[in-house]
């Protein structure tokens, strides 16, 4: 008999010790089947290749995983390394097994080149969300383990690559579904590689320890048994080293010596029921002292992942410290096995529900619910829950992205940055042209073909997209490249849904207190940006409609509410009326005027422009009467024209003013700009050159240093409107230092 065969005879007979009852007729086809496809192959260490799915057999049936599962183990990578198909190993085993290797097969093709820390969760949850049956991660973790075992043959390049990857990807997953032994198993194998020195370090020690305790662990134990036995308890009892990993990350990572760990030494009691569980911790007690604060009680208080067991510390012979655990063994299935014990061998039962998505839903449950570890684990284990909704890709560098469901190459690209989203001209997946619409698939590698001369997104894309990410950056996009265009659309935009609403955009924006109001109503400044908003789609044109007609509705209201007041007031009344007072809500039609302004009327009267506020063209204004120097025009925000902080006799003096069309001086309109910023060396110059580029004449600058490292800069410009203003204190903005540009007074 040849090697492959003695292996497998010996695999049937763990199985069928296990299970007499499996179906060891279907396993041994498995073997034939794959030991026939892999033929003559052979491994890193020149054993047949077969040796390896026999081996991940057994160790999956050690798990004491269910008939398909060994099947699948024995076939896992006929797939990937041999001419067999899916569907063959679906006609011969059953759609099951085929779709279980087919997932391992997907998880063996996935490639973790990235080695960056906020990558690695989204790896593992990469990993986890591929497999649709969480019995295909549980195989893969058994192909793993095999393969490290082995790890000897391989270059050192590929040992360090697949020592790394275990413990960052492998390891952790296997902690998450539970599985301690094995989790353990890829820890020790993992640290060998990564840390050779340091794995060496700890062994010897341990080794030193031991040999100094010889016979320590056997004396306990025995110790325990005698009582126990004594006691009329039946139990297990287990004792041993704490696996190196877990040594090794407390002595490197708290700094401790071998001394100062308490638990080397680990003692497992596994008893029959519960209340043996307390029986076992009195006498334990009773037997040796127990340290202080280190008893816990997780039967009476499980942790979130099931896991039950009562845990204490004591002294024992000579000093030495050992924790022990006791647990029942139903207890101690769980907390060995983890998510495989919950898949006990199912032979002969149809079972329709195994591996189905409800029992992956109870995997997620599991997930979701774990923190036994640090805040910043279980924040990230919560978001694990999520990954239904989540899709995995990579980069051509082999970096992870997380994605929402349904995402397409447009979120992909704006995921990676905004100027690749902007410049994007096509997309690769998996090396194909796919349409900016296709949908992307975990494990999916995405490559964004980009050009200078790009034209920029389009409107559809937000349509497209999925993310909120990519939305809000083609929506900047929209805002800042094309300003102009915005207005003119948000506007056309907004008028076709005034008119809807029965309202004429021309009646709103010709009553400047009505604008003011309205415009506060939709948060914006500015009639342009209200527009623009509208345009690039931060607001929706129907609801600003709707707001204005709400607060049209509104100011009917009132303002009927203040003509019967006025009404009354001015019967009353005695005082005089210097001026005649404008006719409420008279619409002032643009028309020319020498100053640039026109007041609701009076033609060409004297016009003066506040200081407090310098108003300058685009600006909303109102104008008031003064006793012999003609109107003073005041910005509508400017605290003087505050109607709430009118003096009630000057009331009728306040007159609505509205710019000409001509309102464009020669000269411009002087107006004042305040600009706060971190001081620094060259603040001013660069102030000074950023107005010169904008070519805007500055009739004063004065910079003044803050004791706190703040500069104040004052500038006094000449501007021809609002526009232009607008466009110097965007430019401002943007020097280096700068955090808040605004006009003066106002
Ligand atoms: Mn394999």
């Amino acid at each position: 008999m040849d090697l492959a065969h003695e292996r497998y005879e010996e695999l049937e007979r763990a199985i069928l010790a296990a299970h007499p009852h499996a179906d060891a007729a279907r396993i041994r086809a498995a073997f034939e089947y794959a030991n026939e496809h892999h033929g003559p192959q052979l491994r890193k260490s020149g054993e047949p290749y077969i040796i390896h799915p026999i081996a991940v057999a057994e160790i999956v049936n050690e798990l004491d995983l269910d008939g398909d599962s060994i099947v699948a183990a024995l076939l896992h990578d006929c797939i990937e390394d041999t001419d067999s198909t899916h569907d063959e190993i679906a006609r011969l085993f059953g759609s099951q097994v085929a779709d279980l290797v087919e997932g391992v097969t997907k998880l063996t093709r996935m490639q973790y080149t990235s080695r960056e820390d906020e990558q690695m969760e989204n790896l593992r949850k990469m990993f986890m969300a591929m497999a649709k049956d969480v019995r295909v991660i549980l195989i893969k973790l058994c192909d793993r383990l095999h393969n490290m075992r082995t790890l000897q043959y391989q270059s050192d390049l590929k040992q360090k690559e697949k020592a790394l990857e275990t413990m960052e990807v492998y390891a952790p997953i296997a902690h998450r579904l539970g599985m301690q032994k094995l989790k353990w198993e890829l820890e020790d194998l993992s640290l060998e590689y990564l840390d050779p020195v340091g794995f060496r370090d700890v062994k010897d020690e341990l080794t030193n320890i031991t040999t100094l305790h010889a016979g320590f662990v056997d004396a306990m134990q025995s110790h325990i048994e005698e009582r126990l036995a004594a006691e009329g308890v039946r139990c297990k009892v287990y004792g041993r080293l704490k696996h190196i990993y877990s040594i090794y990350r407390k002595m490197y990572s708290q700094g401790k010596t071998l001394n100062e760990i308490f638990d080397l030494y680990a003692f497992r009691v596994i008893v029959e029921d519960i209340p043996a569980c307390y029986n076992v911790l009195g006498c334990i007690h009773d037997m040796f002292k127990p340290v202080l604060g280190r008893f816990k009680d997780y039967i009476g208080t499980p942790k979130p992942n099931g896991y039950q067991s009562l845990h204490t510390t004591v002294v024992g012979r000579d000093g030495i410290p050992f924790e022990v655990q006791i647990r029942t063994w139903q207890m101690h299935q769980t907390a060995e096995y983890g998510v495989a014990a919950h898949w006990k061998y199912k032979q002969g039962m149809a079972n329709q529900r195994l591996g189905t998505e409800r029992d992956f839903e109870w995997v997620r449950k599991l997930l979701e619910s774990q923190q036994d570890t640090d805040p910043d684990e279980f924040v990230r284990t919560l978001r694990v829950d999520m990954f239904a909704d989540e899709v995995f890709v990579f980069t051509p560098n082999g970096d992870v992205k997380s994605l929402p469901a349904g995402a397409t190459p447009i979120d992909f690209a704006y995921s990676i940055h905004s100027a690749i989203g902007n410049s994007m001209t096509g997309a690769r997946v998996n090396g194909r042209i796919v349409t900016f619409e296709t949908p992307l698939k975990n494990g999916d590698i995405v490559e964004i073909i980009t050009s200078k001369s790009a034209k920029g997104p389009s409107r559809d894309w937000m349509k497209i997209c999925k993310s909120n990410e990519a939305r809000n950056k083609i929506r900047q996009w929209f805002k800042k490249e094309r300003r102009e265009e915005n207005i003119a659309t948000g506007r056309a935009m907004f008028e076709s849904e005034l008119k809807h609403a029965g309202l004429s955009l021309g009646a709103i924006t010709a009553n400047p207190d009505l604008l003011e109001v309205l415009l506060k109503r939709v948060r914006c400044g500015q009639l342009d940006e209200l527009y623009a908003a509208i345009g690039y789609g931060g607001l929706s044109a129907q609801k600003a409609a709707a707001r204005i007609k709400e607060e049209m509705t509104r100011l009917g209201r009132v303002e009927r509410q203040r003509a019967e007041q006025e009404a009354i007031q001015s019967a009353v009344s005695t005082g005089e009326t210097v001026y005649p007072s404008t006719p409420k809500d008279s619409i002032l039609a643009p028309k020319r005027s020498n100053s640039g302004i026109i007041v609701a009327g009076l033609d060409n009267c004297m016009v003066k422009f506040s200081k407090c506020c310098t108003p300058v063209p685009g600006d909303p204004v109102v104008g008031f009467i003064t006793k012999g120097y003609g109107v003073s025009i005041h910005r509508q925000d400017c605290p003087n024209a505050d109607p709430a902080r009118r003096k009630p006799e000057e009331e009728g003096r306040w007159v609505k003013v509205a710019w000409a069309e001509n309102a464009v001086g020669a000269e411009g309109y002087r107006t004042s700009i305040e600009i706060s910023a971190k001081d620094r060396d060259g603040l001013a110059l660069d102030v000074a050159m950023a107005l010169s580029t904008v070519k805007v004449k500055v009739n004063h600058l004065s910079a003044r240093s803050q004791p706190d490292g703040y500069a104040m800069i004052y500038l006094e410009l000449a501007v021809r409107d609002q526009k232009e203003l607008t466009g110097v204190i965007h430019k401002l903005s943007q020097i280096p230092g700068v955090f808040l540009v605004r006009r003066a007074g106002g």
